[in-house]
């Protein structure tokens, strides 16, 4: 079961430490943690945290997470997946967690769906991935979930952790990510948008025009700038004009 829910447990002391530092600059009245595994940096989160939820599907290790935290009023364990569960229901909410890999992007797009409660973000992932989201537009990277990451929230890399700072070691290298939520009001559902740059960047090398022609009307792509443009080249901004000027055509 372990390896499957990607259990590979943080066990360096300073690596705890600077990520529960950069999920809680100072200290802060909540933080969801995702994964709680022994509870390794749930113990750090709570040196700067009031009240620490920790999430955990894996029934051994939460049954020992109740029983680790029985005293401690400030600590909640949810035995229960993260992809079923409201993120929101606790109200305004860091959230941080090492998180499991294999569900990194779900992850990340249920918590930027979070919306207005959600403060940051704070997650160690695979560093292969966190290039991904951080990437800017014209880099290797640069693709559908830096763009899908960006148009809610500012990505940054933080630092990387090295495989042999966990038991059992991953066979990737890995790297701590913070998300910050745009604080935009008016941007409404971002669904059919992100749906847009999912068809922009289905074939990648392809232009913008290649993409769309089989959707939108060549001739009203043509009059864009950006028609014979990449879509690994355009900024979100361009991706907000070209959308606009498309779908309000139609
Ligand atoms: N936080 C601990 C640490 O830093 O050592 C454990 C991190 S480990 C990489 C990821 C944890 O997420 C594991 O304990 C695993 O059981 C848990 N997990 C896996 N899939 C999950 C899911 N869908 N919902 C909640 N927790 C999950």
């Amino acid at each position: 079961m372990g390896q499957k829910l990607g259990q590979h447990f943080l066990r360096q002391p300073a690596a705890l430490r600077k990520i529960a530092e950069a999920a809680c600059p100072e200290t802060v009245p909540l933080v969801v943690e995702i994964g709680g595994g022994e509870g390794a940096l749930t113990d750090y989160l709570l040196q700067r945290a009031r009240r620490v939820i920790v999430i955990e599907v894996d029934p051994v290790l939460s049954t020992r997470l109740v029983m680790k935290y029985a005293t401690d009023p400030r600590v909640r364990v949810v035995p229960a997946d993260v992809l079923k569960t409201d993120l929101t229901q606790w109200g305004p909410a860091v959230v941080a967690g090492n998180l499991p890999y294999y569900i990194t992007s779900p992850v990340v797009e249920r918590v930027l769906a979070m919306g207005k409660v959600l403060q940051h973000a704070v997650f160690l992932i695979q560093k292969e991935v966190a290039e991904r989201i951080a990437a800017g537009p014209g880099t290797r990277d640069y693709g559908f979930l830096s763009v899908a990451t960006q148009l809610a929230a500012d990505a940054k890399m933080l630092f990387q952790v090295p495989p042999g700072a966990f038991s059992p070691p991953p066979k990737v290298d890995s790297a701590v990510i913070r998300l910050t939520p745009h604080r935009r009001d008016g941007d409404g559902d971002p669904t059919p948008l992100l749906a847009f740059v999912g068809l922009c960047f289905r074939h990648k090398r392809k232009t913008l025009r290649n993409n769309l022609s089989h959707i939108f009307p060549p001739a009203m792509i043509d009059r864009l700038p950006e028609a014979g443009m990449r879509a690994e080249q355009l900024t979100l901004d361009q991706f907000r004009s070209v959308y606009q000027a498309l779908a309000g055509g139609l």
